[in-house]
């Protein structure tokens, strides 16, 4: 119970029980305003920077899928909590991570480079498995962060689609932040029509879309997200250090 006394530790567990409940209510009803079905729309809880014990207390209201976005902190976290919770990669994945990525995620939601792509698809060679992946687009071209240009995205298909382990099963974006959710409308617009433009020119079918955080997950809904991540608005403000 790292730090926390007992009582204060009982304290954020509560809280997290009502965080939890407020976001999956809040959540339900924009479906629905939407016209969609709840099954369409999983809440990944993202619990990177929340110690191991909030993560139980998110489980025991029935919360079972999680993201993390760092490895170390995933293979120190993971083991702990219950094996039926589930758990989605977030971040940056180093291709030196990869091997021990794999066993501990269900989802990669950020595959950002074809070179990341092909040794995901090495490593999944190697271990007998199927990597499932999401392809990372930085839909605004931000030099801060990662992920396909989207134009770029369509001259490497070809490619991607040839790594025969790699089950790419949609796409994922961090929008630029902004000070309203509405802003981040564009940018989710302009995810779902890459998506929708991918499939009418390979002839696939990527159904995920992974977009909307704390502050915007509500217009992404709208929009077509069938997975929201969001942090924030269920554990806190989280610690920047990695924490077990
Ligand atoms: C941290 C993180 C989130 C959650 O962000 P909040 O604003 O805390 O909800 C979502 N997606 C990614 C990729 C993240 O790194």
């Amino acid at each position: 119970m790292n730090r926390m006394g007992r009582k204060d530790a009982r304290i954020a567990v509560s809280g997290i029980a009502e965080g939890i409940e407020s976001i999956r209510a809040e959540l339900v009803r924009a479906i629905e305003k939407a016209g969609r079905a709840p099954a369409e729309v999983e809440l990944v809880a993202v619990s990177k920077g929340h110690d191991a014990e909030k993560v139980r207390a998110a489980i025991e209201t029935g919360q079972l899928l999680f993201g993390e976005s760092k490895v170390q902190e995933a293979r120190a976290k993971i083991p702990m909590l219950p094996s039926q919770s589930r758990w989605h990669f977030i971040g940056h994945l180093q291709k030196n991570k990869v091997r021990h990525a794999l066993p501990l995620f269900e989802l990669i939601h950020s595959v950002d480079s074809l070179e990341l792509a092909k040794e995901i698809d090495r490593v999944g060679t190697d271990e007998g498995c199927f990597p499932r992946v999401l392809l990372q687009v930085n839909v605004a071209g931000e030099a801060s962060k990662y992920g396909f240009d989207g134009q770029a995205l369509i001259a490497s298909m070809e490619q991607l689609l040839q790594l025969s382990r790699l089950s790419i099963e949609g796409l994922m974006t961090i929008p630029p932040l902004t000070e309203s959710a509405e802003k981040s409308r564009v940018y989710f617009i302009q995810l779902r029509s890459l998506r929708d433009e991918l499939e009418k020119t390979f002839g696939i079918k990527l159904p995920q879309l992974s977009m909307g955080m704390s502050g915007d997950f509500l217009v992404a809904v709208e929009e077509g997200a069938t997975l929201v991540r969001v942090g924030t608005a269920i554990f806190g403000e989280r610690s920047r250090k990695i924490i077990v």
